[in-house]
């Protein structure tokens, strides 16, 4: 017994070189866990042995491999369910079973915020998550329904939301919430889902290599002739100026033809009947033809309409009348005190009325096709529901040419940064107090070495027309949001022109989208940023009633290669993630806990009064153990349902005996 201890001991205090090739699995284990270097130095090792995933704690650690690895398999959902957290290598698989198995047990609302930039790899962790329960989720035969169209509804929002950019091919153009439903069996029963601020700037114009939303090529590559002839539509992109500008309509890495065979078998099972698909796509084909539709000065400096054959189209497929559509797009109306003057507009102001139209059409339609499937994803039958939510928001952005659209991407994500680092930090003081640890380090986030997102905006973008900083306080028109004060310079209400004609379109889509009570001014549209400011808070609300967990997914390189690890891209997101400042709060007390139970499950094999079996508290069963192979008194800490232990050096030789025994 003696020698058996004393070989443990010495085991203990060797070197730990087998667990060097492969890094650490958590982050709170590194010894130099301030140093970026060593963090960087981590998932270099992992990344570079196919190891994309590690943790800090309880949060994912995702590098985008840009390569099927084989380990989304069924048999590996079915390794992870159940199983406890720190038991199996980090996977995302485990990040959804941990909330599902704790939803389950303490049926309450848990969340999964993913987060990253464009590329690095949010949706497809998302899509992965929703597979994880489809397959592994107990189910009933009369609610395989409501799973498929939770899957399928997928396809549907992403040929409409989402293009291929530079930075991804498959990229997201909208921020999504979605829901997931459970009955009180665990059972998936339906969902939700909330979209944020789809790009609709993408519709009518895109940068060098980037195209317009997948359906419109989908549509193009994937109907039949019948279908194309009917909404006046030919194949080719290259025709329409709204396809066309980012010279890259075709695109190999994407076949347009079968994801139309998706998308049209998803819509069939998510229940649109065939009038909602006609009026669905006579809108998208009109957008096609708006972009086509070309203006020349008449003598007076007004803008005419030469060729009206889109025109035409247009009419008939929405259900106007032309006459008033041509009016609309080349004129506005000026309300003086009594009467209404119509004044021409020059061809520059209809090229933007058009546009704007083209724009808003198919934003409402974007919002229509999501409560379109969000009725179908309802359950009614069912009471007792608690949900896991999964939030896929687009992450930061710079771009040569920034927008309101990324301002408010920008803002929303500092917003919810601070969120997390908040929730971490007081999960921390909680889980002490509640396990009864005084713990005499004070717990708080390091120094924030990291800029803010104002200083960020005003270095980046400070010098853009479409805003400026608070630089400018005092200035007319300025706005406060939250702790950040800007000025919006550039607004222009972008369905003053079309409303008009929309809301006495034949088309029943529409219809809905552009209401007669808007124009009538009883109901007018919020602005984008008001829209923005209200679905931001109302996400706040959501998030802060539920249990999270989280994913944060890095982007290895930017030519979407697999195996390379650009260091410096890296540490850039690493930093803006706010990922050392997560370490620092998960290590500034203990850094690492286990519940007694799996803690003496794990090792009792090492202790001869715990091996085989202990009979006592588990909390008894620990004491007796870890006095048998020697912790030391700061080492570790007894809590009332946990051990919590100081130094990842510890848990190692812990591991490594275990291993060696
Ligand atoms: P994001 O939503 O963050 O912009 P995506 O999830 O669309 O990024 O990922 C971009 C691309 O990277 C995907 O189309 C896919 O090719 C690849 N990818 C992302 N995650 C994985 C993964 N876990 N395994 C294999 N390839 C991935
Ligand atoms: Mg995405």
């Amino acid at each position: 017994k003696e020698a058996r201890r004393k070989h443990i001991r010495l085991h203990m205090e060797g070197t730990l070189t087998a667990r060097d090739k492969v890094g650490v699995q958590d982050f709170v284990l590194l010894d130099a866990y301030t140093s970026e270097s060593a963090f960087v130095d981590n998932l270099r090792k992992r990344f570079s042995e196919n190891l994309i995933y590690t943790y800090i704690g309880t949060l994912l650690v995702s590098v985008n491999p840009y390569q099927e690895l084989g380990i989304y398999t069924v048999s590996q959902m079915e390794l992870y369910q159940g199983v406890n957290f720190f038991e199996l290598p980090p996977h995302v698989y485990a990040i959804a079973d941990n909330a599902y198995r704790m939803m389950c047990s303490e049926l309450n609302n848990h969340f999964i915020f993913i987060s990253g930039e464009s590329g690095a790899g949010k949706t497809e962790a998302s899509k992965k998550i929703l597979q994880y329960f489809a397959v592994t989720c107990p189910m009933t035969e009369s609610l395989q329904i409501a799973r498929d169209r939770l899957l399928l509804s997928n396809p549907v929002l992403e040929a409409f939301g989402n293009a291929k950019t530079l930075r991804n091919d498959n990229s997201s153009r909208f921020g999504k919430y979605m829901d997931i439903q459970f009955d009180f069996q665990g059972v998936p029963v339906g969902g939700h889902i909330i979209s944020y601020l789809i790009e609709k700037s993408r519709v009518v114009y895109q940068n060098h290599g980037e195209r317009n939303f997948h359906i419109f090529y989908q549509l193009l590559a994937g109907g039949d002739a019948e279908r194309l002839s009917s909404l006046g539509l030919e194949q080719d992109p290259q025709l329409y100026k709204y396809l066309s500008q980012g010279h890259c309509a075709k695109e190999s890495s994407i076949n347009d033809k079968n994801d139309w065979k998706t998308v049209s078998n998803a819509f069939s099972v998510i229940d649109f009947t065939r009038a909602d698909l006609e009026n669905l796509f006579g809108i998208i084909a009109s957008v096609l033809h708006l972009g086509n539709i070309c203006f020349t000065e008449d003598k007076q400096g007004g803008a005419t309409v030469p060729d009206t054959h889109e025109i035409k189209w247009i009419a008939k497929l929405l259900g106007v009348c032309p006459s008033v559509l041509l009016e609309a797009l080349t004129h506005r109306k000026i309300e003086a005190k009594t009467e209404e003057v119509i004044c021409p507009l020059t061809v520059e102001l209809s090229v933007y009325s058009r546009d704007a139209m083209a724009k808003a059409v198919y934003g409402r339609t974007f919002t229509w096709l999501v409560s379109k499937i969000n009725s179908s994803l309802v359950n009614k039958d069912i009471t007792q529901k608690t949900v896991i939510g999964l939030l896929d928001i687009y992450g930061f952005e710079v771009f040569d040419k920034n927008g309101f659209e990324q301002f408010c991407i920008n803002y929303c994500n500092e917003k919810l940064q601070q969120l997390l680092i908040e929730r971490t930090l007081k999960a921390e003081q909680a889980e002490y107090e509640v396990e009864g640890i005084e713990d005499e380090e004070c717990i708080r986030p390091g120094p924030a070495t990291d800029l803010s997102f104002l200083e960020k905006l005003e270095e980046k973008v400070g010098r853009h027309a479409h805003f400026q900083t608070r630089k400018l306080a005092g200035a007319k028109g300025r706005k406060r949001i939250g702790w950040l004060e800007f000025r919006l310079l550039h607004y222009a209400g972008e369905v003053t022109y079309c409303t008009k004609v929309l809301c006495r379109s034949k088309n029943s889509i529409l219809r809905e989208c552009f209401l007669v009570a808007e124009l009538e001014n009883r109901r007018r549209q919020p602005t984008v940023g008001t829209q923005f400011k209200n679905s931001l808070s109302s996400l706040l609300e959501i998030l802060i009633s539920k249990e999270p967990s989280y994913i944060r997914c890095i982007k290895p390189n930017e030519s979407k290669e697999p195996s390379k690890f650009d260091d410096f891209l890296i540490r850039h997101q690493i930093k803006y993630l706010g990922l050392m400042e997560h370490l620092r709060v998960r290590r500034a007390g203990f850094a690492y806990r286990r519940k007694y139970e799996h803690f003496l499950q794990r090792y009792k094999s090492l202790c001869p009064d715990t091996w085989p079996h202990w009979h006592g508290p588990p909390g008894e069963g620990v004491k007796c153990l870890i006095k048998y192979i020697g912790y030391k008194p700061e080492e570790y800490k007894l809590g009332k349902t946990k051990i919590f232990i100081r130094f990842p050096r510890t848990l190692f030789a812990t591991e490594d005996a275990f291993e060696f025994s």
